[in-house]
C-alpha cells in the first residue's frame, strides 16, 4: 500500500514547525519517527495533506538532568534513551519500559514524543509519564505551556495537544534513592504490542512505603493510574499482601474486547502483571 499525496514540510525550527501548523490547520499533522504515521496513512486508516517532519528541528534531541528533573526532548529516539546511562540513573522506569516496545528496529527511528503523542492504549510510555508524575512540553502559536500527565490523555490516540501545537520534551521527576521500578506485561509474541501491563513506582523507608504508583496499560482508552490501589500499599507497608493490593488495583476496570484478548482476560491476567511489577519494584527498593 501507498499513502495518499502529501506535501511535505521540512521546517529547521520549532516556531517554524508550529507555523506550518497552524498554517494548514486540521490538514497538517507532524511526522516524527513515522513508525505509526507512516504505517497508518500507507494503509490509508489516515490522510494527510501536510506533513511537516520534526527530524531537522534544532533543540528537540537532548536528554538533560537538572533540578531534580529529567528532561527528554521529543526528537530523543526511543533507542537511544534505552542505551543512555543518564535515563537509566534518573528515570530507571523509562529505561526498563522502551526495550518492550517493539523490536530494535522500530525504536531505532521511534521517538519519546512520538509515542506519547500517538497515546495508544497499549503503549508503555504514556504509562510511565503518568507513573512518574511527568510535564510535557508543547509549543504552539500562543507559546510554549506544560502540561501535566494527568490531563494529557484524553482517549485512544487523543491528547491534550491542539493540531497547531508540537509536544517538544518530556519532563520527568527524578525519584528518592530508594525507589524500586519494574515494567511487565502481556503480549502473544515478543515485539508485539502488550494485551495489558503495568508501569510502578514504590519509594521505601525503612517498612514503610511512602510513595507508590501504579500505572496500568491496554485495559482502557488511556493509561490509568490505579489510585485506590497505591493508597493501600501505601497504608500497608512493605508487607502488603501484594496480591490483594493488585486486585484493589484492577477492580475498578472494564476492558474492551479486541482482537487479540476479552476484556475479561484483561481484567484478570492485570492481576498478576501488577502483582508481579509491584514485587519486583518493593526487591529493588529495599535491597
Ligand atoms: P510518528 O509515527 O512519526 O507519529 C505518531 C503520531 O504522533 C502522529 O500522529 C504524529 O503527528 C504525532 N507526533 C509525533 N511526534 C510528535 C510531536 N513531537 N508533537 C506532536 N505530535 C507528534 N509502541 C509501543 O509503545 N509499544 C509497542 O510494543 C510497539 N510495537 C510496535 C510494533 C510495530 C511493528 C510498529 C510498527 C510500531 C510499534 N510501536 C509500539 C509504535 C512505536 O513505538 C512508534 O515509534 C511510536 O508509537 C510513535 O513514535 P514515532 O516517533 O514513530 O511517531
Amino acid at each position: 500500500m501507498k499513502p495518499g499525496r502529501f506535501d511535505y514540510h521540512a521546517p529547521g525550527t520549532v516556531d517554524e514547525a508550529v507555523g506550518l501548523l497552524a498554517a494548514h490547520a486540521e490538514s497538517a499533522k507532524v511526522l516524527a519517527g513515522g513508525q505509526s504515521l507512516v504505517p497508518m496513512m500507507s494503509l490509508r486508516l489516515a490522510t494527510f495533506e501536510h506533513l511537516v517532519d520534526l527530524n531537522g528541528v534544532a533543540g528537540l534531541a537532548s536528554i538533560e538532568r537538572s533540578n531534580g528533573d529529567l528532561r527528554i526532548g521529543a526528537l530523543v529516539r526511543q533507542a537511544t534513551a534505552e542505551h543512555d546511562p543518564t535515563v537509566a540513573a534518573a528515570a530507571p522506569l523509562m529505561a526498563r519500559a522502551l526495550p518492550h516496545i517493539g523490536h530494535f528496529q522500530i525504536r531505532n527511528r521511534g521517538t519519546i514524543g512520538g509515542s506519547i503523542a500517538h497515546a495508544d492504549p497499549a503503549s508503555e510510555l504514556p504509562a510511565v509519564a503518568l507513573a512518574l508524575d511527568a510535564t510535557l512540553e508543547a509549543a504552539g502559536p500562543g507559546g510554549r505551556r506544560s502540561i501535566p500527565a494527568s490531563e494529557f490523555f484524553e482517549s485512544t490516540w487523543q491528547t491534550n495537544l491542539r493540531d497547531d501545537e508540537v509536544l517538544t520534551a518530556v519532563v520527568l521527576p527524578v525519584w528518592e534513592a530508594t525507589s524500586g521500578f519494574a515494567v511487565e506485561e502481556v503480549a502473544r509474541r515478543h515485539g508485539d504490542f502488550a494485551i495489558c501491563g503495568a508501569a510502578c513506582g514504590v519509594t521505601v523507608r525503612g517498612e514503610r512505603v511512602t510513595r507508590a504508583a501504579i500505572a496500568l496499560f491496554g485495559v482502557a482508552p488511556t493509561p490509568l493510574r490505579a489510585s485506590a490501589a497505591e493508597a493501600a500499599l501505601v497504608a500497608a507497608g512493605t508487607g502488603a499482601e501484594l496480591a490483594e493490593v493488585a486486585r484493589q488495583a484492577a477492580a475498578p476496570l472494564v476492558p474492551n474486547d479486541d482482537l487479540h484478548a476479552t476484556g475479561a482476560y484483561r481484567k484478570q491476567v492485570i492481576v498478576t502483571v501488577v502483582r508481579r511489577a509491584l514485587a519486583r519494584a518493593l526487591q529493588e527498593a529495599c535491597s
